[in-house]
């Protein structure tokens, strides 16, 4: 998958190198470009914003650079297709169900802001506007590598075992069960008996027990979207009866 950033400070998407995900791209499973409207101003200065009309402080991306990098960016891909966000605390918020819809796609190009942000008339060149969130960054360059580490771990190959996806918190509206590593007895606390028990069925079912007990304690909200089955009913009971 190939991800194309629209940005004033490439050199940030460096840190893409490092980890799985610099493995990913040596491998070519993604491919990373980082690019700057600058490089497609016309004027000596490389302008890329300017003051707002109607006065107020700070200043405003102007749509020609954008516009200008986004069909650089087409050409480039020859005309294959993308899908353009433009990184916003104006946008939905960020979830998995984005990362996975994003996951699925060929290319992704992502519109980083800074200052007061973009132009309107950016916004009538993208796709759809995503946010990481209620509170406002000093630019959009975090919140592209929260979506891309998002989106990259999904794809085949990148994480080399597919299933540590699946089991995850939200990959099913759930947060993930309670996970323990050596040592047996840590500080007084012991790893739960049945996980040492080496009985597989019981350990599914105590995982998926903890996973909604989890999900109840801490976000019962997502309970309401997730896709129960009859047994997880009936371990929901189970942990209202136990409380
Ligand atoms: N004046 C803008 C507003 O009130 O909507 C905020 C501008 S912000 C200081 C500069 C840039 O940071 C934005 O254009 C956007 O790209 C990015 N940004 C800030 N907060 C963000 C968030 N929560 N999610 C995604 N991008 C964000």
């Amino acid at each position: 998958m190939r991800f194309e950033i629209v940005t004033l400070f490439p050199e940030l998407f460096d840190v893409l190198r490092t980890g799985l995900l610099g493995k990913a791209q040596d491998a070519g499973a993604i491919d990373v470009h980082a690019i700057t409207p600058r490089e497609f101003t016309t004027d000596r200065h490389r302008t890329v914003d300017d003051s707002p009309y109607g006065g107020g402080s700070g200043m405003v991306l102007m749509p020609g650079p954008f516009a200008a990098t986004l069909d650089h960016l087409d050409e480039a891909r020859a005309g294959n297709p993308t899908h353009r966000v433009l990184l916003t605390p104006q946008g939905t918020r960020f979830s998995q169900a984005h990362a996975q819809r994003f996951s699925d796609l060929e290319c992704l190009t992502l519109l980083c802001g800074r200052y007061e942000g973009f132009d309107e008339r950016i916004r009538g060149l993208v796709d759809e506007e995503v946010s990481l969130g209620d509170f406002v960054l000093l630019g959009g360059e975090a919140a592209a590598l929260a979506l891309i580490e998002a989106t990259a771990r999904l794809l085949p190959g990148v994480l080399g075992n597919e299933e540590s996806a699946a089991d995850e918190s939200h990959a099913e509206s759930l947060l993930e069960y309670p996970q323990y590593t050596r040592p047996e007895e840590f500080r007084g606390q012991k790893v739960p008996e049945v996980l040492r028990s080496g009985n597989h069925a019981a350990i599914a079912r105590w995982r998926r027990k903890e996973s909604l007990r989890r999900t109840l304690e801490r976000r019962p909200d997502l309970l309401e979207e997730a896709d129960l089955s009859k047994e997880d009913r009936v371990l929901l009971k189970e942990i209202n009866d136990e409380a």
